[in-house]
This record gives C-alpha cells, structure tokens and sequence, in this order.
C-alpha cells in the first residue's frame, strides 16, 4: 500500500492508524489542517474493498473539511475517520468498538474531533463519549444538537434553490425535476424539503426499501440505482458516496445543476471543468453541505440552539450566491477553482496571523 506517495497525500499534519484486536476496530483517523483551529470531521463507517481505498478515502475527506471549515468562516481544521467495516451485527459489541475508537480520539487530545457520517449514528457517538469528549453530534437530551443531517439536508436545500436561480431563472422549485441520489440520513429530509416546495422527485438507492418508502410515502419517483446518469432531469442532487461527478458519466447529464450532500462529488478535479463545458452548473461539494458541521460547531462551543443553527446554515445560501456571481463574472472561472480559493484565503489570513509559513493547501 502506498501512503506518502498518494497524490491525495499531500501536506496531512497526521494520519493515525488505530487496531483493536478485543474489538475488531480498525480506524484512520487523518488531521488535514489545524491552522484554523482542532480539525472537525464525521467518522464514516464503511466495508472498502481494501485498505488502500479506506486510506484514499480519509485523505481526500479530510481534506474537504479543512476546505469545508475555511469556506463556512468557522475556526475549525480539517480531519476525518474511517472504520473498516464490516461493523459487528451485535449491539453491545458495536458499543464497545465505539468506545475502543473513542479513546483513539481520546489518545490525540483534542486535535481532532469526531462526529457522525455515512454508517455510523448519534447512538455510536454515545460509546464513543463514555471515553473521550471530543465528540460531537451527541443526542439533545444530553446538551448536544443531535443528528447534523437535518441541517446538512437545510443547507443543501437553499443552496439548491440559488443554483436553480442562478442557472435556470427560476425563482421557485415548482415543477422542478430533481434527482436524489441516496435516501439516507441528509437524502429522506432533503426530499422532503424538495416535495414541500412542489419540486417533482425522482429518487434511486441500493436500499430497495427506502426506494419504496420515499415512492409511497413522499410521492417519489423512482429509477435504477446504476441508470441515474441517464434521467430526464433538472438537478441532480448527488446525497450518496462520493466520485459519481467523473468521465463516464458526466457526458451522460442531462441535467443543469448539480446540488448534493454528497462528499468528494467530482472524481478528479478536471471534472469541474467537463461540467462547466457542459452547460452544468456544479455547486461545490464542500461549500453546499457545510450545514452539519456549522451545527456541531454551535454544540461545541455551548451555544447551539435549533433557531441559531438555522440562521448560520443559512449563511451557505450567501456563500454560493457569491461563488456563482464570481463565475459568471469570469468565464474561464469553475465554481471549484472559485470556492477553493475563498478557502485558501482565509486559510492564508490565518497563516499570517500565526507566523506559519504553510502555505499550500
Ligand atoms: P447515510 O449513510 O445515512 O445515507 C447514504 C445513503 O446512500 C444510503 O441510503 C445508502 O444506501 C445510499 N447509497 C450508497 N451507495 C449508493 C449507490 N451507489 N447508489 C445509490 N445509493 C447509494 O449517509 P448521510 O449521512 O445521509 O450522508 C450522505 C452523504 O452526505 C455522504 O457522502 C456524506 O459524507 C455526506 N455528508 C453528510 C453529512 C451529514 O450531516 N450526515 C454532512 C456532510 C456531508
């Protein structure tokens, strides 16, 4: 397995690896940045072919979150986990590799603070405080703010409702076809939002029940989760894991907007200038799905309340308002190339307010 040489290996403050035989965890905890402050970033929970895709998979994530922390002005770094699944079926034992994995937290003191992401839930982020309490996204009833996904899936939704504006003039989501990919946690409350709206929505999943549920339930459509490239469609809102933005598909769109939860949405980062020349308008993975860690950063200093969340995740609509304007503005311009370097300028402040000379992100 190659490590340093990964091209999404590059400038990491640390990447540690944690094995817990008593347990069977077996984590990755990456710290991408701390310039800005501790680096903040959800633990995935995720069986990967082999360990060299978990590897990839934490670099590039964390390192989206010290892009995702700059962009929303918060003072926080970028990191992430993985935990190579499969997870035990067992509740008590998944409780305690939770635990196990709370004191590898515990072991950077402070560095990194975790949080949940796509496989693991607020009862896990329970374990996991019995041993560290660098924690967050812990249950309400306990001075937490409970699950990020509703203010993931709020943000997604006004950032959405600019792109549409900005690309397709249309001031309302009436009649828009919007295509979400992954009825999860963030995909179940944006659909709903979008249904709400009066949005027509078609959903796809490799979980046929929650495909049955959003078509019963929510009045979805629904298509095959290997034809999603090929539908009729608006917007698409990419809600799933990461890299289905790439050469194959992209030719495919028929959409105009891409808007989504997802992480690391582009495969590489030519593809944001495939999508521009295709007339597609790609809001930044990073800047859109910024709401949850705006929400667990309020539950971190101890001032989260659910009126206060929503007021600052409403800040992302601003964000990619700017973004937009500066792309129209300039036509050799992507959304990527413009989000990345709003971060890179607040990250470039900060550096010089810390005497630091790290200057390449
Ligand atoms: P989740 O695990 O609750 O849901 C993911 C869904 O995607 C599941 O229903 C799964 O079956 C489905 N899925 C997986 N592979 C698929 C495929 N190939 N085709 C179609 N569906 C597929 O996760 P979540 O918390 O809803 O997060 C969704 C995405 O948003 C992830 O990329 C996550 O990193 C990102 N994100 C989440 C948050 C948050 O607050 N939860 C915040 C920022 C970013």
């Amino acid at each position: 397995m190659t490590v340093f040489g990964k091209e999404s290996h590059k400038n990491h403050d640390g990447v540690h690896f944690f094995n817990d035989e008593a347990t069977g965890l077996r984590a990755i905890i990456a710290i991408h940045d701390t310039l800005l402050g501790p680096a903040l970033g959800g633990t995935r929970l995720w069986t990967y072919q082999n360990e060299d895709e978990a590897l990839t998979d934490v670099l590039r994530l964390s390192r989206g979150m010290t892009y995702k922390a700059a962009c929303a002005g918060l003072s926080l770094g970028g990191g992430k986990t993985v935990i190579l699944g499969p997870a035990p079926t067992d509740q008590e034992k998944r409780k305690q590799m939770f635990s196990a994995f709370g004191k590898a937290v515990e072991s950077l003191s402070g560095s990194y603070i975790t949080a949940e992401d796509v496989g693991t839930s607020v009862d896990d982020m329970v374990a996991v405080k019995k041993e560290t309490s660098h924690v967050t996204g812990l249950p309400i009833e306990i001075g937490g703010s409970g699950d990020p996904s509703p203010f993931t899936a709020q943000g997604v939704f006004l950032g959405l409702q600019v792109a549409v504006k900005h690309q397709l003039k249309r001031k309302t989501l009436d009649d828009v076809k919007v295509l979400v990919q992954g009825i999860g946690h963030v995909g179940w409350s944006l659909i709903q939002k979008l249904r709400n709206a009066g949005a027509s929505v078609v959903v796809t999943d490799i979980n046929k029940e929650m495909v049955e549920k959003a078509v019963s339930e929510l009045g979805c459509k629904a298509c095959n989760a290997d034809e999603w490239m090929l539908q009729d469609i608006d917007v698409y809102a990419p809600c799933a894991l990461g890299g289905t933005l790439n050469s194959h598909t992209i030719p495919l769109l028929k959409c105009k907007v891409v808007a989504g939860a997802a992480n690391n949405q582009l495969a590489k980062k030519e593809d944001a200038l495939s999508l521009k020349r295709n007339g597609i308008l790609y809001s930044p993975d990073y800047v859109i799905n910024a709401g949850g860690l705006i929400n667990v950063d309020l539950e971190r200093n101890g001032s989260w309340n659910e009126n206060l969340a929503l007021e600052k995740v409403g800040k992302i609509a601003e964000s990619l308002d700017e973004i937009f304007s500066r792309v129209e503005a300039d036509d050799k311009l992507t959304t990527r190339q413009a989000s990345a370097e709003l971060a890179r300028e607040r990250l470039r402040a900060a550096a010089i307010r810390q005497d630091s000379n790290k200057n390449d992100w």
